[in-house]
């Protein structure tokens, strides 16, 4: 039963990613360092003094809604992919994108804080946030509170670990055109991620089936193959950046 107080929240802001669908984007913030995203603020929050101040904190706290969730419903027990699909553990106990409140949060390094005509901007660096993300909030990350150095981490008390990606000819030449081309750095983007195995557990001991990653307006083919992942090529996609 739905509980009788509801209360109503809207965004303040949305995120402007690299990652352009679900897949690929890393289960929590820090794995991808190269990752770069920036988030706006909306009217009527669109003004610098909302955040005058948070210039000199190095990270922030963002809470979001999963708003790209393909179903509203939920369940009291989850497989995490964290333990291979394999045990399920209490919704409440997970860091699960579909939830009671589709409410995520992530603590994400700040970068520059800016003005471009009357849009407001925060950069980010090593979100796991899909482009389009609504922002419900920020709050700034304070050290001596929310570190918490004997904290036991559960299932997930430390990091996965990462695998090694190899690039084939093509998609080396590929990469570094675009790089080129565009004066944006891809390589150790497409490499951090697919390091960390973005394969949902049902696929994880699939041998050289192709894969498909949408980063900015690239579509990256990549398998995995017995003891490393392949870059296979990439290809431009006609994304454009919102
Ligand atoms: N750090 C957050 C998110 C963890 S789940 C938290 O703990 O609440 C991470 C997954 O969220 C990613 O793998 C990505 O696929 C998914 N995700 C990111 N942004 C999303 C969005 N706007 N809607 C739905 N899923 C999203």
């Amino acid at each position: 039963m739905p509980s009788s107080h509801s209360y109503t929240l809207s965004p303040i802001g949305i995120i402007h990613s690299c990652y352009k669908e679900k897949f690929g984007i890393p289960r929590q913030p820090g794995l991808v360092t190269e990752a770069t995203a920036r988030l706006e603020l909306i009217a009527p929050y669109n003004r610098l003094d909302t955040l005058d101040g948070l210039s000199d904190f190095s990270h922030i706290w963002i809470q979001f809604i999963f708003h790209a969730n393909q179903r509203e419903d939920w369940k009291a027990k989850v497989r995490p992919p964290r333990l291979g699909g394999q045990k399920k553990m209490g919704v409440f106990a997970t860091r699960a994108t579909h939830r009671p409140n589709p409410i995520g949060l992530s603590v994400v390094k700040m970068g520059r804080i800016y003005k471009e005509d009357a849009r407001v901007f925060i950069d980010l660096h090593g979100a796991d946030l899909l482009d389009g993300t609504p922002v419900l909030d920020i709050k700034p990350y304070l050290p001596y509170a929310d570190n918490i150095s004997e904290a036991k981490g559960g299932f997930a008390h430390t990091k996965s670990s990462t695998h090694k990606v190899q690039f084939s000819a093509t998609a080396k030449l590929q990469c570094e055109r675009y790089e080129t081309e565009n004066k944006k750095s891809i390589i150790s983007l497409i490499e951090q991620v697919i390091a960390q195995d973005p394969r949902p557990s049902y696929l994880s001991d699939q041998i050289d089936r192709e894969h498909g990653i949408r980063l900015w307006d690239i579509n990256v083919k990549w398998c995995a193959r017995s003891d490393h992942f392949e870059i296979l090529e990439i290809e431009h996609t006609t994304e454009i950046e919102i």
